[in-house]
């Protein structure tokens, strides 16, 4: 139990204005669905209907890469960096100006507290888009050769852990270099990207910029499979990644994928533990863990380990779970019935397998998705829980010795997205960031942001990189 407890300080939902019903969001206007169907969405945290979407069919999505196609060749490929800059800078602001809105929603249709919508989450969405912006004006500048040429139509395909920040990380790049998109929120997000849809034409967007097409995996191998489309971009799972990868391959088409991860959060037994003891809190719970490059492995040396432990289960302790909307809440919903289906098993196998399974005393709301702060000790390499993504406020807690024990153990992974490292020697950071296979390695902090940083994985993690300088190759033809 927390050490006190804290009255409510939910924030009001009067801000955000559900519409019972939405369309498709083609050509700068909501339409009806040509052979879509309709589909509920829900609030995950108490599993009220929200609203009902679209599920767009074959024709809605040829529908929609024709208006792409349109916009591309008769304004957006036409315009110069200066105009596309300043449509980006008047998202950007649009999106700071709706903030509290933006946040709100998209805590309710995914289960994040507000606290991380509201600090983390859209914040984020405004600085990609100010940052993307700055670029659009500068690409003969970015190291591509002069006057480098965009791609065309980039269909775009996000999962439902950043609906929002997600969709700022595939529009902003993409339109910043001169390419029309069809994006696809996920299943169970679609609000945040249909309100963004909303922002697209308070901004006088030039219709068919920026599609919106909700649906579900089908719409999602429609859009990605159109021959109309000249860029893939794809978040989610390394499955889904593969399927996409192999439906694309010998077409010329330019793929990005952003998958899976199983990232090693280790802790060398000079590090500061206190402050490791947030980094991992904030590695594996912030977003209830369903974060790709979430520090789901601790790696801890031996001689600090049950210090590093006591610290962390009391730290635990205090840990506020519920109301996504309470100003106070840590730990919000498991956004789905499916992905809480999914973490009970494999924390089920965890504990056959023989790991211990421990969490602190935790009341769990009647209603809705939940799963409790859950941390298993005595975790061998050969242990799913060591192997496999499991998306959700779990983590494996390994030991170690040596630094070359560490390393060898968080590479030890068929994915390569991200890793920490804590300690207080830099020449030890330096080492260790050496030897590690991982796109991103945070040092003495974790699952830290900035649209200027590119991001992306090794091996099963997928390829390319989102953000930074880096981020723009993937829409250039370069
Ligand atoms: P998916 O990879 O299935 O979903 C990601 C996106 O792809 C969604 O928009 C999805 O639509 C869409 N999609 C699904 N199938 C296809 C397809 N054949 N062609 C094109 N698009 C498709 O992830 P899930 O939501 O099913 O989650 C499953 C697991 O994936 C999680 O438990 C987690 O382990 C992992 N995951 C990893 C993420 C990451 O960032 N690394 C993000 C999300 C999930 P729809 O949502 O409608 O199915």
């Amino acid at each position: 139990m927390p050490t006190f407890e804290y009255a409510p300080a939910p924030e009001s939902r009067s801000i955000v204005d559900i519409q019972p019903s939405y369309g498709l969001y083609i050509g700068g206007e909501m339409v009806d669905p040509i052979d879509g169907s309709r589909f509920k969405t829900v609030n995950p945290a108490t599993e009220e209907v929200l609203s009902e979407v679209v599920a767009a069919g074959p024709q809605d999505v040829d529908r929609a890469v024709d208006a792409a196609r349109a916009a591309y060749d008769s304004t957006w490929s036409r315009l110069s960096g200066r105009d596309r800059g300043k449509y980006l800078y008047r998202l950007a602001r649009l999106v700071q100006e709706r903030s509290r809105e933006l946040a709100v929603l998209e805590s309710i249709d995914n289960g994040k507290p507000i606290r991380e919508s509201r600090d983390v989450d859209v914040p984020l969405v405004a600085a990609h888009f100010f940052y993307y912006a700055g670029w659009a004006d500068k690409l003969d500048y970015a190291g591509f050769g002069p006057g480098p040429r965009p791609l065309g139509v980039a269909a775009q395909v996000i999962p439902w852990n950043f609906p929002l920040l997600m969709l700022a990380w595939k529009i902003a790049p993409a339109l910043a270099c001169g390419n029309t998109v069809v994006l696809k929120p996920a299943e169970t997000t679609p609000l945040t990207a249909l309100a963004f849809a909303d922002i697209c034409q308070q901004a006088d967007l030039p219709p068919g910029v920026v599609n919106i097409l909700t649906g579900a995996g089908e719409t999602g191998r429609a859009l990605v499979e159109h021959p109309g489309v000249d860029k893939v971009a794809f978040t989610g799972s390394t499955e889904v990644g593969r399927q996409i990868a192999r439906s694309v391959a010998g077409t010329r088409k330019k793929v990005t994928l952003e998958l899976g991860g199983k990232a090693a959060n280790v802790v060398f037994d000079d590090a500061p533990l206190d402050q490791a003891v947030e980094g991992i809190v904030n590695g594996i719970f912030f977003n209830q863990g369903h974060v790709c490059c979430a520090g789901s492995r601790l790696l801890v040396q031996e001689s600090v380990a049950d210090e590093l432990l006591d610290g962390l289960k009391r730290r635990l302790t205090t840990l506020r779970l519920g109301d996504p909307l309470d100003k106070n809440t840590d730990i919000g919903a498991i956004n789905s019935a499916e992905q809480l289906d999914k973490i009970r098993m494999l924390s089920e196998v965890g504990e056959t397998e023989g790991a211990e399974r421990w969490s602190p005393p935790c009341a769990l709301p009647e209603r809705g998705f939940w799963f409790p702060p859950t941390l298993f000790t005595g975790v061998s390499q050969s242990h799913r829980i060591a192997r496999e993504e499991i998306f959700g406020p779990v983590l494996s807690v390994l030991t170690f010795r040596t630094p070359a024990e560490a390393v060898e153990k968080a590479n030890n992974t068929p994915y390569g997205l991200s890793a920490g490292v804590w300690t207080d020697k830099g020449s030890r950071i330096l080492w260790m960031a050496q030897q590690l296979r991982a796109g991103v390695v945070w040092a003495n902090t974790f699952n830290r942001f900035d649209p200027t940083s590119p991001f992306g994985g090794y091996k099963e993690s997928g390829y390319g990189r989102e953000g930074g300088r880096h981020g723009l190759r993937a829409y250039l033809d370069v």
